[in-house]
């Protein structure tokens, strides 16, 4: 799996606020910003501030990060008014899609979705 280090990891950047965002919200533990190439009509990334290349790495050496990410994605999609209606998706590998290797939780909503799957 590709591993980035913080120092050029996009992501770790804009935790930083040294690239800018559309920052939605926060905490101690995580970030929360819109997609730049956004899949549905509300597209929000939701980062651990602290630098782990996948979810699974996240899990592994902190369930308090892993913990608040996944509560500040449920606090973003109160926040959009679709508590009830949103998607919550974690690529791993590139083979799956990863493209960034800082972990993050996409929160996709305003679409119809209609299929049980992906
Ligand atoms: P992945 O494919 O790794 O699961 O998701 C990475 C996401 O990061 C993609 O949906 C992509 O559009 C988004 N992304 C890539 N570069 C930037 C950027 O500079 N700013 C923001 N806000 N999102 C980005
Ligand atoms: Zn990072």
């Amino acid at each position: 799996m590709t591993s980035q280090t913080p120092s050029d990891c996009l992501f770790c950047k804009i935790v930083a606020g040294e690239i800018p965002s559309d920052r939605v919200a926060e905490t101690e533990r995580s970030v929360a910003f819109r997609d730049i190439s956004p899949a549905a009509p509300i597209h929000v990334l939701v980062v651990p501030r602290r630098h782990e290349s996948t979810v699974g790495a996240l899990a592994a050496s902190s369930g308090d990060d892993l913990t608040d990410v996944f509560r500040l994605a449920s606090q973003v999609a109160e926040q959009e008014g679709v508590a009830d209606a949103h998607r919550m998706i974690v690529n791993t590998g590139s083979k799956a899609g990863q493209t960034i290797f800082h972990a993050h939780v996409h929160l996709l909503a305003g679409a119809a979705f209609t299929e049980g799957r992906m």
